[in-house]
């Protein structure tokens, strides 16, 4: 069985934990990167984004996942465009996965310069197939001339309902699509408390409406956003499938970071470890009890 290991909405909290396991587990995995979520880690720890970046791209596969994440505003988003400010104006679905494509170029090419990142496309470094995933939504767009399977079920579009005209274009536009079959079950508090956060402040935000930049490790929100099932649960779930040739699995970095930050002393080291300072063991026992059944590990530009 192949599985595709897929880490959404970073590069945040937890990327960093999420790619130390892949490496001391030896895995590839796809990240399907959001700008704005990015933003607000670059502004906590710049110097760890671009690591993460850098790892990212040599060593993995790099996905569009819009910039915007559509501010968790789903059904408006695929509907009308993303509002982006107190006027009528609106971006398109399509030109705010072009403006992540080219938020995510500009660092790749601080990183790695100019001459090396084709800016008319996102890629990693061992990457020639553009993916992308649609925030919020399981749909599926994916060209069966090169991602041949003999899975019948495998061009599964469960959201298709909103999502249709948007996937074709972004398809057009040159990404292969793809939704998962598997998602390792978390809560997600934090988009609703960024959806009452606008409810509440629409009135007064003053010029563009950017997610906020919420402190994961706080007391107030480093429980949110975890896990709800152990690895097991997920694993018994793809044992039903196992006849499956192939498996994508969804996860959210943030799902893995630690608990506390060193420098909030109002949680102690104590209830932090107590708490979440070890949810990467549980991604390395996931790794490696699929590595008992002889799961391959391959990231999603090599879906055939
Ligand atoms: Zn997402």
């Amino acid at each position: 069985m192949d599985v595709y290991l897929s880490f959404d909405d970073g590069i945040q909290s937890g990327t960093k934990q999420v790619l130390e396991t892949l490496k001391a587990n030896s895995v590839k995995a796809t990240f399907f990167l959001t700008g704005s979520f990015s933003n607000h880690y670059i502004s906590q720890d710049e110097t760890n984004f671009l690591c993460c970046l850098k790892d990212i791209y040599e060593n993995h596969s790099i996905g569009n996942h819009s910039f915007s994440h559509a501010n968790e505003f789903y059904s408006d988003y695929y509907h009308k465009g993303l509002k982006i400010d107190n006027s009528d104006l609106r971006r398109s679905v399509t030109d705010d996965f072009k403006l992540n494509k080219n938020w995510i170029n500009t660092y790749l090419a601080r990183i790695f310069g100019e001459k090396k990142i084709n800016e008319s496309t996102l890629l990693a470094a061992n990457q020639v197939i553009q993916l992308g995933r649609l925030p919020g939504r399981n749909a599926w767009r994916i060209n069966p001339a090169i991602f041949n399977s003999n899975q019948a079920n495998f061009l599964i579009s469960i959201d298709d309902v909103d999502t249709k005209q948007e996937a074709d274009m972004l398809f057009q536009d040159g990404y292969q699509i793809f939704g998962w079959h598997e998602e390792w079950k978390m809560k997600f508090e934090l988009s609703s408390d960024t959806r009452s956060f606008f409810k509440q402040n629409i009135e007064t935000i003053v010029g563009e409406y950017n997610s906020p930049n919420w402190d994961l490790h706080s007391m107030e929100n480093f429980k949110k956003d975890r896990l709800t099932e152990d690895y097991q649960d997920l694993i018994d779930r793809m044992m039903t499938k196992r006849n499956s040739e192939k498996l994508i699995i969804l996860m959210h970095d943030r799902a893995f970071r630690t608990g506390y930050k060193k420098n909030n002393t109002n949680i102690s080291p104590e209830i932090s470890i107590k708490y979440f300072d070890n949810e990467r063991e549980k991604l390395s026992k996931m790794i490696n009890t699929l590595k008992q059944y002889n799961a391959r590990f391959k990231t999603l530009d090599k879906f055939y």
